[in-house]
């Protein structure tokens, strides 16, 4: 049985994170998997207990968006402004994520930073994802906010 993932400091970004890499000492940033993947490639033993790091194969749907996660930021940081250090352009992905291109993959939710879909998703799957999602939510958010206006009244 694997053993339960624990918060602690990652050893790639620093960040006090979920730790699910490279004997749980890496976080699921996708800067912080990249660094565990080299790792595991180097090491090459030990690798039954280490979960492969896994990436965004294709996208289903974008979920959401997100600028920050609020889970990261110590209680000074949540109630300032953002500095730019801790600004990530982040979506939830609706998607594939696979260890290779290669890998068939598994179907999951994940938010995945912008620098990762840009280097895992073609050009124009990308562009028509966010596309689709920039329009579809902009029009369901305000149909949305009419019908509880009204329901509400
Ligand atoms: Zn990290």
């Amino acid at each position: 049985m694997r053993r339960p993932y624990t918060l602690g400091r990652c050893a790639c970004c620093g960040g006090n994170r979920l730790l699910k890499y490279a004997k749980r000492t890496h976080c699921s940033r996708y800067r912080c998997q990249k660094a565990a993947a080299a790792l595991l490639a180097a090491a090459n033993e030990d690798a039954e207990d280490d979960l492969a790091p896994t990436f965004a194969k294709s996208i289903e749907f974008i979920l959401g968006q997100r600028f920050c996660d609020p889970e990261e930021l110590n209680d000074e940081k949540r109630r300032n402004i953002l500095s730019s250090s801790d600004f990530k352009r982040c979506y939830l992905i609706d998607g594939i994520f696979a260890t290779s291109a290669s890998d068939d993959g598994f179907r999951g939710k994940r938010w995945v930073e912008i620098d990762e879909l840009v280097e895992k998703i073609s050009e124009p799957d990308l562009d028509t994802a966010l596309d689709r999602w920039m329009t579809t939510v902009a029009a369901d958010t305000k149909e949305e906010m009419a019908r509880l206006r009204n329901t509400a009244s």
